[in-house]
């Protein structure tokens, strides 16, 4: 989506990726080999002018090699804090931003000493590589303590109580090379199973400003060049961060169709050291993901409003396959189509 972006700017794009069924293949040069491969990151970067990525489990070294060499942003640092949600909510706190309450998990004798300190239910989750609800527990009671360690307990841990959240909310914002900071309306995000469904933009929605301090505050401290996500529970009034994604993010998809300029365009203008484009809402729309399955295309293609991202992906139970913007000329218009769209949705 980077590369859609890119090419009508006059940009061209070299990946690097170590599928052979990367999806970004057919938009450029597709150089196959492993994130850690010095031999490869020295041709990537004799080819490129600019690095950047949009998956932050790309390793730390290999982005600190690519930085010696080319330009990358967002910087390894921020790729960094966004690799491990104990550096991420440490760095929340030092900044004053809310979170959960949360202690580190290193051995069963922990899990148990930490669950008394912030008592059920509460969330255990992997330090790091965890995604769309993978490396993460709820525990609910004791009886819930085992399974957990089983399924998790082979590496670094973090829990943290659970938030009986009222909504969901991303905040995308994009910080230019000269510091230039904009953001886009905040999105209200509906996940299941820890993966996002839909994501709707909020015009003068009543925590845009909080979280606009918070991000902005985050992405200042970092001194950040692109686009970057922030993740909040809002709970009694309160912003309580969740993670960042230090890249173009899922609950951002509806940019390309719902704002003047898209997030991926925007992190490219940043990235490219060119002045940022407008964030602003085109009109209502929203994002739906299509997970696991895709549904009738034929039905898809005649829906009114209906924009459609396919990504060449095979499905696979829990996979984000593609997703639809919605476009409606009112909020109300949307809420009708948004129900009919949901119809047509396996699951
Ligand atoms: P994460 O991978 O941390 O973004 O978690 C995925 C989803 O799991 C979140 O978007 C929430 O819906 C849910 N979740 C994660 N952490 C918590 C928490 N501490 N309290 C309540 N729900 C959570």
């Amino acid at each position: 989506m980077l590369a859609l972006a890119g090419y009508p700017l006059g940009l061209e794009f070299v990946f690097l990726d170590p599928a052979a069924d990367a999806c970004a293949a057919p938009l450029g040069d597709h150089l196959r080999a492993e994130y850690t491969d010095p031999q490869a990151l020295m041709e990537f970067c004799r080819r490129i002018d600019i690095a950047t990525y949009e998956f932050e489990n790309v390793p730390d070294e290999t982005a600190r090699f690519v930085s010696g060499l080319k330009p990358l942003h967002p910087s390894p640092r921020a790729l960094a804090v966004g690799q491990d949600r104990m550096t991420e909510k440490q760095l929340f706190d030092e900044l004053g931003i809310p979170v959960p309450n949360y202690e580190p998990v290193g051995s069963r004798d922990d899990l148990d000493r930490v669950i008394c300190n912030l008592g059920y239910p509460a969330m255990l989750k992997t330090r790091q590589l965890g995604y769309d609800g993978k490396g993460q527990a709820v525990l609910r009671t004791a009886e819930d303590l085992g399974p957990a360690w089983e399924k998790l307990g082979r590496q670094p841990l973090l829990l943290e109580s659970f938030v009986a959240f009222e909504r969901e909310i991303s905040c995308i914002g994009v910080r230019g090379a000269n510091q230039q900071l904009s953001f886009y309306p905040v999105t209200e995000n509906v996940h299941r199973n820890g993966i996002l469904r839909t994501s709707i933009p909020r015009l003068n929605d009543p925590m845009q400003a909080l979280a606009e301090s918070h991000a902005g505050r985050l992405m200042e401290h970092l001194d950040y060049v692109g686009v970057l996500a922030f993740e909040f529970f809002v709970a009694g009034g309160k912003l309580y961060g969740n993670e960042i994604a230090p890249r173009v993010h899922n609950s951002g998809h509806w940019t390309i169709d719902g704002a003047h300029c898209s997030q991926f365009e925007n992190h490219l203008r940043a990235i490219a050291g060119w002045p940022l484009g407008s964030t602003a809402l085109r009109g209502p729309c929203a994002m739906v993901n299509f997970i696991g399955d895709l549904p009738d295309l034929g039905k898809l293609v005649q829906f009114p409003g209906l924009h459609l991202h396919l990504y060449g992906k095979s499905p696979k139970p829990g996979r984000k396959i593609g997703h639809a913007t919605l476009t409606a000329a009112t909020d109300a218009d949307l809420a009708v189509a948004l129900a009919q769209l949901g119809k047509l949705i396996p699951g």
